[in-house]
């Protein structure tokens, strides 16, 4: 059975795997700037034989590695970014190993490493002789930047069949909804300073255009359909109330289920705009610094993916350290409401819940956004959560740092399974492929997509980060990593 394959091919890694979960977490790299990590999943990845194309879609830390060079070909993705301010120990108690530093709140280090598990494992099985090839694509920049848009730009998902991926979380199901889609805008105002109280008609206030446009999102709210989210911060507004403020911006977002709704909408947005200039007098840009897309579910990977957490059974975390970050979490009863009623004992009981269930999402749109979207209008995706962290633990929270860079590996692991499971079973189970892009055929396929970013956007500019100068060691020496390749 293939998921015994899977199974041995992820254990004989445990050591390696967990190691360079920890490496990465304690590299924490932000957006765009995750050199450490690209380096040190290229290296695996060229090591173990893969052909890996690094900087795809104009991504300098963004990179596609192939295994073998038959059909069908499935893969996963990893991401590797962390979180600006979240430093933190892997222990109980609230404490940053940096003040202000970075850290990985969202187990983006459990995540790279994860799908990196699997992808070795499915090259074991084509080495055993399973047909096909398994393509593991390297997405920086989830947290801020939307890398993947990019990347899609780039076609680094063009010529996949089928791909499997996840999150880390705190339950192992998989993930079978939709969420939203979402424009950015950053919105520049320029207006002409002058003294507040001597020359007041000598001015004219950026600011005011800004609150004019914000004034008219407030309305707007009221005459959108109602799954429509604006939402806006003024990220400069001036600097002494004695001075006419000169110039004004505002970052703002909307998110809608629907490209084309979010699309119609913008397009009242920038007209709002305009038409706040007119009212201040004052000149308005309107830039747009990110577009996505909803995720597009597949039922039949979900159905596939939750089929391969059975098989696998529960895992068990042997750490008092486990229990610690449980008792360190607030009240978790409002997160772990989200089970069903028969789970939540055990959820509230355990430190870790780690009994496979079914998707909590099945037919619904969540109010997220994320730029694995783009990705599952391409090719058809598979989505999953396993439980890295203690029943209950947020997303972007202290606890989540501790646990992805301590207890989480088992979760990784489990993920690492899954998904190499899953990927395996697409690959000897050509009907169960086919109904798989037959249901995204039937859920609109992939010729209407468009990235919703233009082709002159620069991903580096737009987040206002240097592009870094990033030259995989891996890639610096090919014939040295072959042979070593050669010798496992
Ligand atoms: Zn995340």
């Amino acid at each position: 059975m293939e998921l015994e394959t899977v199974d041995e091919a992820v254990e004989a890694r445990r050591d390696d795997l967990t190691d360079l979960a920890r490496d990465v977490w304690e590299h924490p790299q932000t957006a765009f700037e995750e050199t450490y990590a690209a380096d040190r999943l290229i290296g695996v990845l060229a090591e173990r034989g893969f052909d890996v194309e690094v900087g795809v879609g104009d991504v300098e830390t963004g990179f596609v590695a192939r295994y073998g060079d038959g059909d069908p070909v499935v893969g996963t993705m990893g991401e590797f970014d962390a979180l600006p301010g979240l430093s933190q120990e892997a222990s109980a108690t609230k404490k940053p190993i940096e003040e202000g530093g970075n850290g990985h709140g969202c187990g983006h280090n459990l995540f790279g490493v994860g799908s990196l598990g699997a992808a070795l494992a499915v090259a074991d099985a084509i080495d055993g002789g399973v047909e096909g090839s398994v393509v593991y694509v390297g997405t920086p920049a989830e947290e801020a930047g939307s890398g993947k848009v990019y990347m899609a730009r780039g076609g680094a998902f063009d010529d996949i069949d089928a791909m499997v991926s996840w999150h880390p979380g705190w339950y192992n199901a998989p993930t079978k909804g939709s969420c939203l889609a979402v424009d950015s805008y950053e919105v520049t105002v320029h207006g002409e300073s002058s003294h507040a109280a001597a020359s007041p008609e000598a001015g004219r206030s950026a600011l005011d255009g800004l609150q004019l446009l914000n004034t008219a999102v407030e309305y707007m709210r009221e005459h959108v359909p109602d799954p429509v989210r604006l939402h806006y911060v003024i990220t400069e507004g001036g600097d002494a109330a004695n001075v006419v403020p000169p110039e004004a911006t505002g970052e703002y977002l909307v998110r809608a289920p629907s490209r084309d709704l979010v699309e119609e909408v913008s397009a009242w947005f920038s007209r709002a705009a305009e038409g706040a200039a007119l009212m201040a007098d004052v000149d308005v840009e309107v830039t747009k610094t990110s577009g996505v897309y909803g995720v597009r579910p597949n039922e039949t990977l979900g159905d596939a993916v939750r089929e391969t957490m059975d098989e696998l059974g529960s895992f068990s975390v042997d750490d008092p350290l486990a229990d610690e970050l449980s008792d360190a979490l607030r009240d978790t009863s409002d997160q772990i409401a989200v089970l069903p009623e028969e789970h939540r004992d055990r959820a509230a009981e355990n430190a870790y819940f780690t009994e496979p269930i079914d998707a909590l999402d099945a037919g619904t749109t969540g109010s997220y956004s994320t730029d694995s979207g783009d990705v599952s209008q391409i090719v058809p995706l598979g989505r999953m959560t396993t439980a890295t962290w203690p029943a209950g633990t947020p997303l972007h929270s202290w606890q989540a740092v501790a646990a992805s860079g301590s207890t989480g590996t088992e979760g990784m692991l489990y993920a690492s399974k899954a998904i190499g499971g899953t990927l395996l079973r697409l690959l000897t189970d050509r009907d169960l492929l086919a109904e798989v892009v037959a249901e995204f055929e039937d859920r609109g396929g992939k010729e209407g997509y468009e990235p919703a970013m233009p082709e002159d956007a620069d991903p580096y500019e737009l987040l206002g980060v240097d592009r870094p100068d990033f030259e995989p060691t891996a890639d610096a020496e090919p014939e040295a990593t072959a042979g070593t390749a050669d010798d496992d």
